[in-house]
């Protein structure tokens, strides 16, 4: 379901104004989850769904992302217009949305095939002109790198060197790492070639996979 109509566009204010509560204050990151419509990542009798704080499957035994994870990662992230950025787990497309919105150039990387081939279909049909890989991105993307911002939407055991390797200067990267149930959301910023590292609380993500991540 592609329209927009006027009851949708107010749960979707609604929920910007949960996120606020919840403790988001960048207005361009509430803006941009103000503007992106969460129900096109829904099948129509699911739609209710769209618009509360969720976590949802999406096919694949993978999900699109509560939207108070997705606000909190992009807050952490500091998106400057122009910013290039590198999203690991592309899944539903609904955070790469976010951060185009946010005016970052998007790459975007997705281990899954069928999740790949989907999304790259879907997303520019929304408007929304990411950069899509398909691979493993616990390894990065080294052919395009350095990235102002790396963005890891799936849980880590680590933090992966090659991430950080493949920050610039001034860069930040926010990755949830910990067990396969419970991470901590880890926000690293690369100054004077140190990392330097600020931890929140608990978030639950499904397993990074791939080299520098769960095997299996
Ligand atoms: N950002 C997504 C969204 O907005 O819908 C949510 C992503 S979902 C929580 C995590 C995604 O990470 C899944 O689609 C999964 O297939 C993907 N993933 C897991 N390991 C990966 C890896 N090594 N490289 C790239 N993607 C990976």
């Amino acid at each position: 379901m592609i329209e927009d109509n006027y009851k949708l566009r107010g749960l979707r204010n609604k929920l910007v104004k949960k996120l606020r509560e919840k403790g988001i204050t960048n207005e361009e990151v509430l803006t941009a989850i103000g503007k992106v419509p969460r129900h096109v990542f829904f099948e129509n009798a699911l739609i209710d769904h769209a618009y509360q704080d969720k976590a949802f499957p999406i096919g694949e035994g993978q999900t699109i992302s509560q939207p108070y994870t997705v606000a909190f990662q992009s807050e952490k992230l500091e998106i400057k217009p122009g910013d290039k950025v590198l999203e690991i787990g592309t899944g539903s497309g609904y955070q790469a949305c976010i951060l185009l919105e946010l005016g970052a150039k998007v790459y975007t990387i997705e281990y899954n095939r069928k999740l790949y081939e989907t999304v790259k279909d879907f997303l520019p049909r929304l408007g929304y002109r990411p950069y899509f890989f398909h691979g493993d991105g616990s390894k990065g993307l080294p052919s395009k790198a350095p990235f102002n911002k790396i963005i890891v939407t799936a849980g880590a055991p680590v933090v992966p060197s090659a991430l950080t390797d493949q920050l610039s200067e001034g860069g930040i990267l926010v990755i949830p790492v910990g067990d396969r149930e419970k991470q901590s959301m880890l926000q690293i910023r690369k100054q004077g070639g140190k990392l330097v590292k600020k931890e929140f609380a608990n978030f639950a993500f499904v397993p990074l996979l791939g080299e520098q991540g769960w095997k299996g």
